[in-house]
């Protein structure tokens, strides 16, 4: 499973320098600082590398054949997939009106030529603080704070990336919601505290049992979503079984005080309806799920363009 969280380890340095022997003591020394380095001897090799990896600081040269500082920092401002790489320019002395220039293009920060490793290497820890501040901002942002999940913002952002990703490359895709079944009852049992226990260990098999390009988040108060990218229904149903059995096998509560819970679960697939927006497809994983509920909760419930069926239950029913 993706976290951004997880992004804060190590950071991805591009440099890109037409000078060999100076791009090469480049990465040296940024290497020894701990960094991931890739190098580039233009903007164009700069842009082919920026599209195959995730690239967090890049220092670039201005003066390069080919591309040069000014036109690569204009197209990674306007690339919203690239915008957020904090970009320090290398600059000759001499070129006051070049630094105005890339400073106002986006250019986060300029070092001078010569310059001295203690110094670019400052000014690179200043862009590490700012990109780490941002990452935390993003984890903040779509995180559920309760469980630790994705919220329904990142939800909601992912599943339009998959959803464009599906048709593009026609691989089929399916998302599966869930619902506690009479949470409020447990709620009113065991108290607040015994109710968000059960969310968080809900949250912990989810988090444990899926893929790792599987995306599990919290979708509202007990409602969960979880986006499978190429699967089709009859995959997703065995994930929407084995997610059932292993809730309704699981034990919440304390020692003293166990419980059990079920819930009930609704399945949409663009394997069996074609959808031009995702949101049709969730509001029929919805309607499944309603299904689910009106047919006597504990269940997975598939969505069909005309009628929905009920699978046979493994362990219920
Ligand atoms: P159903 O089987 O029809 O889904 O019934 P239900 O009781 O699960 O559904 P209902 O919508 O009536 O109640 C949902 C309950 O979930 C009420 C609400 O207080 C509780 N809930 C929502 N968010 C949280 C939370 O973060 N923590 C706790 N402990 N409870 C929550
Ligand atoms: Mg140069
Ligand atoms: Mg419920
Ligand atoms: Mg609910």
């Amino acid at each position: 499973m993706e976290n951004v969280e997880n992004n804060r380890t190590q950071l991805t340095v591009l440099i890109i320098e037409d000078h060999p022997d100076q791009r090469d003591l480049l990465a040296i020394v940024l290497r020894r600082e701990g960094y991931r380095v890739i190098t580039a001897a233009n903007g164009v090799e700069a842009l082919e590398k920026l599209n195959q990896e995730e690239v967090h600081i890049a220092l670039s040269d201005i003066m390069m054949p080919k591309m040069d500082g000014f036109e690569l920092i204009n197209k990674i401002r306007n690339n919203s997939a690239l915008r957020h790489i904090y970009m320090i320019l290398i600059t000759a002395r001499i070129q006051e009106g070049d630094r105005v220039r890339g400073l106002d293009l986006g250019a986060d920060d300029y070092i001078t030529k010569p310059f001295s490793f203690s110094e670019l290497l400052a000014r690179v820890r200043v862009g590490s603080r700012v990109v780490q501040y941002q990452q935390h901002l993003e984890y903040q942002t779509q995180t559920d704070s309760l469980t630790g999940l994705f919220n329904r913002r990142a939800f909601e952002k992912k599943i339009g990336e998959e959803f464009e990703r599906s048709k593009r490359y026609e691989h089929p895709l399916s998302v599966l919601i869930f619902d506690i079944d009479n949470f409020k009852i447990i709620n009113d049992t065991y108290g607040h505290h015994g109710g968000d226990a059960a969310l968080i260990k809900i949250s912990e098999i989810l988090r444990d049992k899926t893929r790792r390009s599987d995306f599990p988040s919290r979708y509202g108060g007990e409602e969960f979503v979880l986006i499978l990218p190429d699967t089709d229904q009859e995959s997703s149903l065995q994930v929407a079984k084995k997610f059932h059995d292993e809730i309704r096998s699981c034990s919440f509560g304390t020692a003293n005080k166990p419980f059990l819970l079920t819930v009930s679960m609704g399945l949409a697939s663009t394997s069996i309806k074609e959808y031009s927006d995702w949101r049709q497809m969730v509001d029929d994983a919805d309607r499944a799920l309603y299904q689910a509920k009106n047919a006597g909760k504990d269940r997975i419930e598939i969505y069909l363009p005309q009628e929905t069926i009920r699978p046979r239950q493994a362990s219920a029913h």
